[in-house]
């Protein structure tokens, strides 16, 4: 069984409707009421050898982005981080000196974003590394922003630059973008919002099928990364579009907003605006600068290397 059909499956066994429950699977978080404060859950897994290398890359830059990438769905949604509980299996031959750095790493995250880590478990296995983080979040004064919330005809803006993040450890050392996700929906409309941690084309196509609404992207408008260069299959724009672990923000706002945001440029991260949304039956598309049209498929780019 795949990912995506294990997904899908879990999904159509519906569990028992409940008022707690505001926003169940499906989002980046979910949220649930809870006495008069909305608490954002979000829950990752981070394996050795899938999204990092614990030979190459070292046990803290491991716990760094265990941390990290959780804490990005909750940017995702504008969330105050609250807390965090864990799970780590450990591998046979992991030493006390990278029980320190794995610490050492999500402690650093933690402590930067304020996301105390409260208790979890600990195994021990003949398998690779494996650690799940959950975080915990509430609204803090600031409405969640769903991947739902867009409609047609509002400005789609990212946030930073994007592409080839693997080439480099900038997959393993960003910075999950809490204060700016917060900054953007206190002051903004944003309608609807989603972290790119699979790919710009993926996880639009997510915002817009969960919004019910289409996309059109102008591909000069893309901030591609100086990490996204040329490849022998790819352009420095498929990279950006496809490679995914960028962990910024997508968003979308009224077009008079965007304007002011992308001329202003408050956050201190840059913030492009790369297309708009618009009617969902014209589907999602790329733009080239000399006017051709091309359906912008939800798929990242085979990496080279
Ligand atoms: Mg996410």
């Amino acid at each position: 069984m795949k990912e995506r059909e294990f997904i899908d499956w879990i999904r159509s066994q519906r569990e028992g409707d409940s008022a707690v429950v505001v926003v169940g699977p499906g989002d980046d978080c979910a949220v649930l009421a809870c006495g008069g404060e909305k608490l954002l859950v979000s829950t990752d897994q981070l394996l050795d050898g899938v999204h990092f290398d614990l030979k190459r890359d070292g046990a803290e830059a491991a716990g760094r982005k265990a941390m990290a990438r959780a804490l990005s769905d909750l940017a995702a949604m504008a969330a105050k981080p609250l807390a965090a509980v864990a799970t780590v299996t450990l591998p046979k031959g992991f030493t006390r000196a990278d029980a320190e750095a794995l610490y050492r790493g999500r402690r650093s995250v933690s402590d930067a974003f304020a996301c105390p880590m409260v208790g979890g478990d600990v195994g021990s296995w003949s398998g690779p590394l494996a650690i799940g983080v959950t975080v915990f979040g509430t609204s803090g004064g600031v409405k969640p922003i769903l991947r739902s919330g867009a409609i047609a005809g509002e400005a789609l803006c990212v946030t930073g630059r994007l592409g080839g993040s693997w080439r480099t450890d900038r997959h393993l050392k960003f910075s999950p973008r809490i204060v700016e996700a917060r900054k953007l929906a206190a002051k903004y409309h944003v309608g609807a919002m989603i972290d790119i941690s699979d790919g710009l084309a993926l996880d639009l196509w997510r915002l817009c099928e969960a919004s019910g609404v289409g996309a059109e992207v102008q591909a000069q408008a893309v901030p591609c990364h100086d990490d996204a260069v040329a490849g022998r299959k790819i352009t420095p724009l498929q990279a950006a579009l496809g490679d995914g672990e960028d962990y910024e923000l997508l968003f979308t706002l009224p077009a008079d907003q965007a304007e002011e945001l992308c001329r202003t440029q408050p956050l201190g991260t840059p913030i492009t605006r790369i297309g708009q949304t618009v009617n969902p039956d014209a589907g999602v598309m790329l733009v080239h600068p000399e006017g051709k049209r091309e359906k912008l498929e939800p798929a990242g780019w085979e990496h080279e290397t």
